[in-house]
């Protein structure tokens, strides 16, 4: 017998359904610059006010959280969040090179950012931090130029001490307004794989160090709680996991639809 895929195939199909549905989307979207739309008023967002046209994405950072010696939360089955980040990161990668945006991803292994050859006893999870705020930067500072901005995604899993707390929440930067926007639209976006997700969008305070100190549009996803059982098995399935991503992505692309697409 040949090997089988881990994810079962039931659960593939619709979620491809899904990504080839959000790339039409997206090529509609995305078939025009923005700039070519400049005629187009957009006036709803997911705080309820009006801003103007959206900045074309020239690039997204996708930062898995955590990593290497900093395992993040972990589950009661023993399930850690770094490699649960890392895996949303990859897939939420892919749709967005899919759909021709660049993506710089802060860490492709498991390990933390920090310099080996500095001295990093105690100061590690600073070191990271920095290195991963360096990165953003560097990256926004490319694309600066040619008037698009770059954005930043940082992904996470949750963790309570009561168990019963779920589901997704979007944290947001201060620093740039369309931060809150992305962030809503992607709360919004996943109440399509967790109907009963009421959780709002957040703004980060200075203890939130990456999206505190991070000048472009910034958010942190916080995919589901990892000391939720129910949520944490979901989140060990691959497929699921590759659903959140989409939902991640949906989230984004929104943010840029001006106009609606008309039956005939
Ligand atoms: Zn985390």
């Amino acid at each position: 017998m040949p090997a089988r895929t881990r994810t079962p195939l039931p659960c593939l199909v619709p979620l491809l359904l899904v990504c080839t549905a959000l790339l039409a989307l997206v090529a509609y979207l995305l078939g025009g610059s923005p700039t070519a739309r400049a005629g187009d008023e957009r006036t709803v967002t997911a705080t309820g006010d009006a801003v103007g046209e959206a900045p074309p994405i020239a690039c997204v950072v996708i930062d898995a959280g955590h990593g290497g010696e900093d395992g993040g939360a972990s589950s009661a089955a023993g399930v850690l969040e770094k490699d649960l980040n890392l895996s949303v990161a990859f897939a939420l990668r892919d749709l967005f090179e899919a759909a021709g945006v660049p993506v710089v991803m802060t860490r492709t292994e498991d390990k933390l950012l920090y310099d080996r050859n500095l001295d990093f006893q105690g100061r590690k999870k600073v070191l990271d931090l920095a290195a991963r705020r360096l990165v953003a930067e560097k990256v926004a500072a490319e694309v600066a130029d040619g008037g698009g901005v770059c954005l930043f995604i940082s992904i996470h899993m949750n963790a309570f001490p009561q168990p019963r707390y779920s589901g997704m929440q979007v944290w947001y930067g201060a620093a740039h307004p369309l931060s809150a926007e992305v962030a809503g639209r992607i709360q919004s976006a996943a109440v399509a794989i967790m109907p009963d997700n009421h959780r709002k969008i957040k703004a980060a305070g200075s203890n939130i160090y990456l999206l505190d100190r991070i000048q472009t549009p910034a958010v942190l996803v916080e995919c589901g709680f990892l000391s939720n059982p129910e949520e944490a098995e979901r989140l060990s399935q691959e497929g699921y996991r590759y659903a959140v991503a989409a939902a991640v992505f949906a989230g984004v692309i929104a943010v840029y639809r001006t106009d609606k697409p008309q039956l005939r």
